[in-house]
């Protein structure tokens, strides 16, 4: 009925309206039922440490495979968001991501670290909290080894909310990462109020960082905030040597991007892992050649 009467007054370019809607129901319905289906999967982008040149963890990212298709976050997350479906997506991540990490931890990378988007309705309701409890509890993942990266978004709806939530997180150990940094609108009193461990440079300042005067002066600063608030900085989008180069000159700590390595499901990242651990044993045994035996 509701629908009706909007179709009655919206008359002229109702059908418009109505279509949109309808699409997004339907879009609903199909993520909810995704959902049951366990069609979600998530990808694991590695990070490499630019002090060690050794790897330093993974970011989980959300795939939702829907029959052939394999559909980017971006188009399903801020939906799941506004119905409500978001608070089922968090956990199933949070739990997914933690379990992978601890079975890498167990055999070959027991420093690595993994970096989950929490949405910002469970920081701002604080629902995260136990969320996180429990799932650290579940999987036996150290506190200190999860970082959640949350959006400047996150920090100017709700501030009061969202800093007692992200301080009850760094109390149980977490790290908390500021996500896609200065793209929003969050001003430098605001992330002082927050206890970020780590400061993620967006792409779109990465992908001037060579030929652009302006975007490398940015970087720059932004890697000289950082250090400054003693946070760890993360360039995002790396996709040459060249800007590996200039960040690595910068000061940044750590990088993710193609350049490294892509997104990409467990299997594969076991593929990843494998080939460094190779390298390593390598370069042990070329130095164990050059060096004096005893
Ligand atoms: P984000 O957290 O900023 O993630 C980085 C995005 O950049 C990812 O896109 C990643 O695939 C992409 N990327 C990484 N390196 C490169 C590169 O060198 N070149 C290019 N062109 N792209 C690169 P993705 O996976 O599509 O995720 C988009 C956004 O969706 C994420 O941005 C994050 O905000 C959100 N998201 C992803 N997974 C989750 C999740 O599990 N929960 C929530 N709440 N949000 C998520
Ligand atoms: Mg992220
Ligand atoms: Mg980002
Ligand atoms: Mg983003």
């Amino acid at each position: 009925q509701a629908k009706n009467n909007g179709r009655n007054q919206l008359h002229g370019y109702s059908s418009d309206l109505s279509d949109v809607l309808a699409e997004r129901m339907k879009l609903e319905q199909q993520l909810r039922l995704g959902i049951e289906q366990d069609e979600l999967e998530l990808h694991y982008q590695p990070q490499l440490d630019l002090h060690s040149g050794k790897l330093k963890g993974f970011e989980a990212l959300v795939r939702w495979r829907h029959k052939d298709e394999l559909r980017s976050p971006l188009s399903f997350i801020p939906l799941a968001e506004e119905c409500g479906l978001i608070s089922r997506i968090d956990a199933w991540v949070l739990q997914q991501a933690c379990q992978q990490l601890v079975s890498w931890q167990q055999s070959d990378w027991p420093d690595a670290t993994m970096s989950v988007n929490v949405s910002a309705g469970s920081i701002e309701d604080g629902s995260c909290i136990d969320l996180v409890k429990q799932t650290l509890a579940s999987t036996g993942l150290v506190a200190h080894f999860l970082k959640l990266e949350v959006t400047e978004s996150v920090l100017m709806r709700k501030p009061d909310d969202a800093a007692r939530t992200m301080k009850a997180l760094r109390k149980m150990g977490v790290e908390l990462s500021i996500d896609d940094f200065g793209t929003g609108y969050s001003s430098l009193t605001y992330i002082k109020r927050f206890p970020f461990s780590e400061l993620k440079i967006d792409k779109l300042f990465v992908d001037g960082v060579v030929h652009n005067a302006e975007d490398n002066a940015l970087v720059r600063a932004i890697v000289k905030l950082g250090q400054t608030l003693n946070m760890k900085v993360v360039a995002e989008g790396v996709e040459s040597e060249s800007q590996q180069t200039i960040l690595s000159r910068s000061g940044c700590d750590m990088i993710q991007g193609y350049h490294y390595a892509k997104p990409m499901p467990a299997a594969l990242c076991d593929d990843f892992l494998a080939t460094l651990a190779r390298k390593r044993v390598s370069a042990y045994a070329a130095l164990d050649e050059v060096s004096p035996r005893t």
